[in-house]
């Protein structure tokens, strides 16, 4: 089956909203394992609106559209599907019950116009809207489905999930369940990880793997399909396994996470604290800590030691070091580390210096990064990273290998 999304409302096409109900809907459906293959938006315009219809109902099985369903009068999405099938449209009762207690509710008169949205296209099933008043509905003509759902993402995602994808599963033929992990890279780019993951990306069926990159790092969505749960889990484990003997080192999280709440589960699972001392992120790194909620037990403080001058009387960097290796180097980084570790009694001190950019600065070029890592009872331990992007997008990058480094070393 593959599926057409068809997004009514002029306010598309005058660009005063994004279409983000087309991607959000063609995300569930790649989960469900329908295909999409045009995304197409129309104005709140009949004529223009029945065309979209003859051109999708030619090279779709599954129209759905989205928009158009309220109780004004340029909501005109059903009205143009039944014209456009040849059919009616019916008041559903209990549509309109809930939008008379909807009214009741807030203590509003109900206008004749919101009757309106209790029709609904002859013989469809409803598709309750528990966040609005306009229901959504699926209809099934002539080897075709049409879904129709509400504009406003707030009521059409929540109907999508719950009702939506439920009343698609049905169309589909072979009842598959439809597994998907997303397994998440770091300290690795899209191509390397293609080429190291070659042979298996070569020979996948059933689990695929898709990769996609984005903000430095690399995710691959491997999805499973099979009539029992259990043997798609099983093999989703089965291709993570070899996936991970190959790439395993680049690994940090699945699915949703992010490399600062990796960092931070594990560091609350030592019951580690920590303080940085911050010259090139100035403070990005401590700013995405504090951002998670519970960072008052992990993170001590920090020094945003942007000038040398900082970094010798706050953090006590040796005027030697920095006469003779200059604040971007190995050992500048490594006394940072130290020192703020001291200086704020904390378990873990981290360190960022370098060279954000644009110029270059020290004699060094743009994106020469020195990151410090220094833990309790341990030798200090530095990283030395040459970035390629702006002065932001080096910033970034940096504070996120050093989210990268602190895992590895803590899940070590
Ligand atoms: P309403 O009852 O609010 O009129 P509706 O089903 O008639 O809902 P529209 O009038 O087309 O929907 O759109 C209402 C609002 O929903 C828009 O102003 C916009 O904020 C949002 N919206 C509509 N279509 C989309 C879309 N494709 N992507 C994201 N948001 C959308
Ligand atoms: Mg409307």
């Amino acid at each position: 089956m593959n599926a057409e999304i068809i997004a009514v409302g002029s306010e598309l096409l005058l660009g005063q909203i994004v279409n983000s109900n087309a991607q959000f809907i063609s995300e569930q459906l790649a989960e469900m394992g329908v295909n999409v293959y045009y995304h197409t938006s129309v104005g709140d315009n009949p004529e223009r609106l029945q065309h979209a219809i003859s051109v999708a109902q030619e090279r779709a099985d599954l129209l759905i559209f989205t928009g158009g369903l309220g109780p004004t009068k340029d909501d005109l999405t059903k009205e143009t599907i039944a014209k456009s099938l040849g059919t009616t449209l019916t008041l559903d009762e209990d549509a309109l019950e809930s939008i008379k207690g909807y009214f009741k509710k807030v203590d509003r008169e109900m206008t004749p116009n919101n009757e309106k949205q209790a029709l609904i296209l002859a013989g469809s099933q409803v598709l309750k809207n528990e966040n609005g008043m306009a229901p959504g509905m699926l209809l099934k003509k002539d080897a075709k489905a049409y879904m129709l759902l509400p504009g406003p993402p707030s009521e059409m995602k929540p109907m999508f999930s719950t009702y939506g994808k439920q009343a698609i599963q049905h169309l589909l033929k072979k009842k598959e369940i439809i597994h998907s992990r997303v397994l998440r890279f770091f300290g690795i780019g899209e191509a390397q990880l293609e080429t190291e993951l070659e042979a298996l990306i070569d020979q996948q069926t059933n689990p695929t793997i898709a990769p996609l990159a984005g903000d430095g790092e690399v995710t691959l969505r491997l999805t499973a399909k099979h009539e029992s749960k259990d043997v798609a889990i099983t093999l989703l484990d089965e291709l993570e396994i070899e996936i991970m003997n190959i790439v395993g080192e680049y690994f940090y999280g699945y699915d949703q996470d992010s490399l600062g709440e990796v960092g931070f589960k594990l560091l609350k699972e030592k019951g580690f604290t920590l303080s940085c001392a911050e010259s090139l992120t100035g403070g990005l790194f401590q700013a995405q800590l504090a951002s998670l909620p519970g960072a008052s037990s992990i993170l001590k403080g920090g020094v945003i030691c942007y000038q040398d001058e900082v970094k010798k009387k706050i953090l006590s960097v040796k005027e030697s070091t920095l006469e003779q290796h200059t604040s971007v180097s190995e050992k500048c980084a490594k006394e940072l580390a130290e020192n703020v570790r001291e200086l704020l009694s904390s378990d873990i001190g981290i360190s960022f210096t370098g060279v954000a950019g644009p110029g270059s600065h020290e004699g060094q070029p743009a994106g020469t990064v020195w990151i410090g890592l220094s833990m309790k009872d341990q030798p200090t331990k530095t990283f030395h990273l040459n970035l390629g992007g702006g002065r932001n997008a080096n910033r970034i990058r940096t504070a996120k290998y050093g989210w990268y480094y602190l895992i590895k070393e803590l899940s070590e």
